[in-house]
């Protein structure tokens, strides 16, 4: 189903008003994690007036320690409905366990399977019954074959609304979070016909890193981009080292949207 041979033309994913694939050029934006409604508002806010077309923050976050902040849960999805209602964006929060199922089909607008579940297969199964659009994250180190199969376990379950995101892989490298596999981008394009989104955030780990990134993965040919954005990254809970200020997304918006109308995108 996710093969390119039996599906020549590009999906295009429609969420709401915003568009992903198939020439559509979209950018989600918002903190890694949702947490208060002041924060998730005001940051809704603003990346809604640099352009942005929907808004991410995580409830429930896959932390490396068990000491780290978890997320704020349940609590935290009806923060991001607030945020909805406050600026017409879509919302898009990681799912971690198929229990949850039933209320992110009723809060959130896309789901989110992140890298670290990518071959949770009976998650994958779950959300394949689900009628929201799944972003599917690349695992840590996995193939994009094993990618492109975890795709074709969502769309086997009748959901074949998948985005497909590139977050950066393992390598020997440490001086940066993750390495961004450019080459995911034609591969995946030549390979299957989903849309291909590049998050810079996860891969650089250095919010200055972001924009070379972001510029990157356009020129690459990406359908889109998801980014960290927080309104105080140094009094961030989660991942404030990677996530630009509004300034500095407006900034970056700028730039990116001059790229993609070079690539003949909207
Ligand atoms: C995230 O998007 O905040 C996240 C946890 O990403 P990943 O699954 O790519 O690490
Ligand atoms: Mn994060």
């Amino acid at each position: 189903l996710a093969n390119r041979k039996f599906h020549p033309e590009d999906t295009v994913v429609t969420v709401g008003k915003a568009k992903i694939g198939g020439g559509n050029f979209g950018v989600i934006a918002g903190p890694c994690s949702v947490e208060s409604e002041e924060q998730i508002v005001e940051v809704a806010k603003a990346v809604k007036a640099s352009g942005a077309s929907m808004l991410r923050g995580g409830a429930f976050k896959p932390r490396t320690s068990p000491y780290a902040f978890q997320g704020m849960g349940t609590p935290g999805l009806d923060l991001l409905v607030e945020a909805r209602q406050a600026t017409g964006l879509p919302i898009v929060s990681e799912i971690m366990a198929p229990r949850y199922v039933e209320i992110f089909e009723e809060k959130v607008d896309v789901v989110q399977i992140g890298a670290r579940n990518m071959q949770n297969f009976e998650l994958l199964k779950e959300v394949g019954k689900m009628s929201k659009p799944v972003l599917l994250k690349r695992g840590l180190s996995n193939t994009y074959e094993e990618w492109i199969m975890s795709a074709e376990y969502i769309m086997a379950g009748g959901n074949e609304n998948v985005i497909l995101c590139e977050r950066g892989i393992r390598t020997f490298e440490t001086y940066t979070r993750n390495t961004l596999d450019v080459s995911a981008i034609p591969a995946i394009k030549q390979m299957s016909h989903l849309p291909v989104i590049v998050d810079p955030s996860h891969a650089a780990g250095m919010y200055w890193m972001v924009e070379p990134l972001a510029m990157a993965a356009v020129a690459a040919g990406a359908d889109g981009l998801i980014i960290e954005v927080h309104n105080d990254p140094a009094h961030a809970k989660c991942d404030g080292q990677q996530s630009l200020t509004p300034k500095k997304f407006d900034d970056l918006m700028g730039k990116v949207g001059t790229l993609v109308n070079m690539m003949g995108k909207t």
